[in-house]
Order: structure tokens, then C-alpha cells, then sequence
């Protein structure tokens, strides 16, 4: 790809992707800048980091055998991670458009659409998706997939394909978002297709309990059903503005009351962020005492929530700091991406860290951590620090700091996965005479 840059310059992104994935040999990274502004060496052996050494030192006398990759000029990261995605819905907005651009508009728009989608299609837009994610550093990706009555298993089936064929380059759980309702009779054929996606292999249940005509008994169903899978639980809790939408203390008094032992996360919460003040610390003391991790999701709620206002309109993010404060795991995601849910996206990490910045007032080490070790530990995944021992789950980044890798968010990205260089794009920039430039 080129493209003419503002002084006359041109660049080029080269992207190489490793075929297959041979026995990793111990791989040293020479002379990354680490965030704290140190520069060091690091050795990677089976799939983990083997040891840490400041720049030049023991590092290459110890393991002069390895395989090298100079880092100079690199800010090496633990890999992002992708807690919230929808791969199925992912890039149709130029087939649809919806109405008025709110959630209710989006959902039409998408129910009228998705039983027309076919196995091919909707696999081939998940994987160039997840393709996306992975060039900009993502090794996990925790993603919804449609499932209930309208549809059956057919979403869930081409992102099985679609996990399976990209294995050796990412990790990646699937969440069954059964269709509303679950309740009584009505939600009797969406119970057993959900019941049916923990048994064909989908990871968690998932669900919107707050459409559905009894919330609390939705919530209650769904953690149930997860119960019985032994399997995570991840709910769209609360994505609305409107402040009578609001369960999460339920959520939180079922989870202690029935000792739920399995992982519980509420994604989006905009509704907490409308409580006032002394419920919002109350729901997450709750929820910090029972382990329910959240998930905000900036891009898509600060699209589709506030519309019908012309100005101040509020903003869709979640009680960030207090539930920070209160020591629930809190981490962002990037939700939709070129849908009718949000027609932008791009499945960038460093968009959303971006967001939680600007519009979440969280500062650039803390946006990072929910882009990273918090999104992981919503996954239920391993930390991927750089200390030796820990999974070599890394993101090398042309920058010299956090803060500017979030700022200027380069394409220049090195991504190892289980310890294997999984994805690079380098940017080339020349003159008009063609000359390149340096950095
Ligand atoms: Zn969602």
C-alpha cells in the first residue's frame, strides 16, 4: 500500500505474516525500549521470556546460540488483547446502513440482514477482521457470536472455522450471545440453542439480560446455564443510557448468594454510569467482593449512546474511576468495527487506549493496562509481563514511550505470540525522489 504523506513523502507498509508455525528456536530481542525507559535484551525460550538484561550485557555472552532481532528504536509491550469484539457482525457497514445511527436502529438493521448471511460470508469478514486485530498486536481475542432461534448455530460454526484456522497465530474465545428472551416460555428454543453452543464448543454464554422482559431472571438463567458447562459467563449488562436499566447489584447478589464459582464479566455498564454517586460505589464494592470484571467499550457507546441529544450530549462510557478505585478488574474493548453498530474501527488497541484518554480521563499507563494485562485477566489468561517466566505474549511497537505509541499509534508493529513472531508490518518512507528516509 502507498499513500502521499503531507510533505511530499510517500510510504509503504510491507506486511509479512509467518506461514506456519516451526519449533520456536530461543529468540534474544537486542535493545528494546521498555516502558520504563530502559533499554535492554531479552530471551525468549519456549514460549515464555527467559531472562531480562539491560542492553549489551549478560543477555548475549549467556546466549550466544539464539536466534536475534534487533529492537532498536522499538517500545516493547505485553500484547494487547481483544476482550470484547463481535467478528460476525464485523465490517458490513456499506450493506448497512442503519436508520438513525442508536443501538435500537443498529439491532433492527442487523436482525433484518444476518439470516441472509452464508457460512462463506460471514467467515471470510470474521477472519480478515481478526487478520486486522493481529497486525495491530492483538494475540487474544475474546469475541460475541450470535446465537438463538433466528439463526441457529450458524454464526457460532463459521467462527469455529474461523479459530481453528488461525490457532497458531492467536488465541481466541467465543462467546454465545443468545438472542433475548431466555425467560419462561418464550425463551425456551434460545435456551436450548444456547444450550446447544456450549456443547458445539463456544467458550462462555453471553447474553443482553436487560432486553430481555424479566432482566434478573435473564441474568439468573444465564449464569445457570453457564454453571452447568463449567464455562465463563460474559453479559452485555447494561448498554443504555437509560438509568432504570440497571441489575448489576442483582448480578452481584446472585453470584455471592448461589457461591457462582466460574468468571463473571459485565460488559459496556453505560447504565452504571448514570447511578448516582453512592450507588455507583455501593454496585462496585459489589462488584469487586464478588470478582465481577467489567468491560467498556468506548468506540461503540460513545457512537450509539446520547444521539437524540444536540448538544452536551452524555457520554456512553462506564464509571471508570470508581470502579477502578473500588479494585474491580476493568478493561476496554473495541466492540464493533465498519458495522452498523460503529462504522469505524479498526481493530486497534492503541484507537481504543486513545479513547479512554481523551473521553475516560484515565492516564496512558492506565488506558494501556486495560487495552493489556486487564484485558487478559478478563480472559482468564496468563499475565504476559516482561519478567522472566512470564508467556512471551509481546508487541513490539516503533516508539519510544506509551504515551507515544497511544498518540501516534504507528504501523510499524512486531507481534509474537507463544513466542513466535506472528505478524510485521514495516513503513517505509521515501522523498519524491524516491530517496528512503531514515527515522
Ligand atoms: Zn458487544
Amino acid at each position: 500500500m502507498t499513500r502521499p504523506t503531507p510533505e511530499g513523502e510517500r510510504e509503504s507498509e510491507r506486511h509479512v505474516q509467518p506461514e506456519a508455525p516451526a519449533p520456536a528456536a530461543p529468540l534474544l530481542l537486542i535493545g528494546a525500549t521498555l516502558p520504563d525507559a530502559t533499554t535492554a535484551d531479552i530471551l525468549i525460550e519456549q514460549g515464555r521470556i527467559a531472562g531480562v538484561w539491560p542492553e549489551g550485557t549478560d543477555g548475549e555472552a549467556r546466549t550466544a546460540a539464539a536466534d536475534r532481532l534487533d529492537l532498536t528504536g522499538f517500545l516493547l509491550l505485553p500484547a494487547p488483547a481483544e476482550p470484547h469484539a463481535h467478528l460476525d457482525k464485523v465490517l458490513t457497514a456499506e450493506l448497512l446502513r442503519s436508520a438513525g445511527g442508536g443501538l435500537d436502529d443498529a439491532v433492527r438493521a442487523w436482525y433484518a440482514y444476518r439470516a441472509t448471511a452464508s457460512h462463506g460470508e460471514i467467515s471470510a469478514r470474521a477472519a480478515t477482521a481478526a487478520q486486522m486485530m493481529l497486525e495491530q498486536g492483538v494475540t487474544a481475542i475474546r469475541t460475541h457470536v450470535d446465537v438463538g432461534t433466528q439463526t441457529g448455530q450458524r454464526y457460532l460454526t463459521a467462527l469455529l472455522d474461523v479459530r481453528k484456522s488461525l490457532l497458531p497465530l492467536l488465541e481466541m474465545q467465543i462467546v454465545a450471545f443468545v438472542d433475548e428472551p431466555v425467560t419462561g416460555l418464550a425463551g425456551a428454543n434460545n435456551r436450548a440453542a444456547l444450550r446447544t453452543a456450549m456443547a458445539d464448543g463456544a467458550t462462555a454464554v453471553g447474553g443482553a439480560p436487560y432486553r430481555d422482559a424479566d432482566p434478573v431472571e435473564s441474568q439468573r438463567t444465564l449464569l445457570k446455564i453457564a454453571a452447568d458447562y463449567a464455562a465463563p459467563a460474559d453479559l452485555h449488562t447494561d448498554e443504555t443510557l437509560d438509568p432504570a436499566a440497571f441489575f448489576l447489584a442483582e448480578l452481584a447478589a446472585y453470584v455471592r448468594e448461589s457461591e457462582h464459582p466460574y468468571k463473571v464479566t459485565a460488559s459496556h455498564c453505560v447504565s452504571l454510569g448514570t447511578q448516582p454517586d453512592d450507588v455507583v460505589r455501593r454496585v462496585s464494592a459489589d462488584l469487586a467482593a464478588t470478582g465481577i470484571a467489567v468491560v467498556c467499550c468506548p468506540a461503540t457507546n460513545l457512537y450509539l449512546q446520547g444521539r437524540t441529544r444536540e448538544h452536551a450530549a452524555p457520554r456512553g462510557l462506564t464509571a471508570l474511576r470508581r470502579l477502578m478505585a473500588a479494585g474491580v478488574h476493568v478493561a476496554a474493548g473495541g466492540d464493533n468495527i465498519q458495522d452498523p453498530f460503529n462504522p469505524l474501527g479498526r481493530g486497534d488497541p492503541f484507537d481504543t487506549a486513545a479513547l479512554l484518554v481523551l473521553a475516560g480521563h484515565l492516564d496512558v499507563d492506565e488506558a494501556y493496562a486495560a487495552v493489556a494485562d486487564e484485558a487478559r485477566a478478563v480472559m482468564g489468561l496468563p499475565e504476559a509481563r516482561i519478567v522472566p517466566g512470564a508467556a512471551a505474549e509481546l508487541l513490539a511497537i516503533r516508539a519510544t514511550s506509551v504515551r507515544e505509541a497511544i498518540a501516534r499509534r504507528p504501523a510499524d508493529r512486531i507481534v509474537f505470540h507463544a513466542g513466535r513472531m506472528v505478524s510485521r508490518t514495516d513503513t517505509v518512507r521515501y522523498r519524491d525522489d524516491l530517496t528512503e528516509l531514515t527515522r
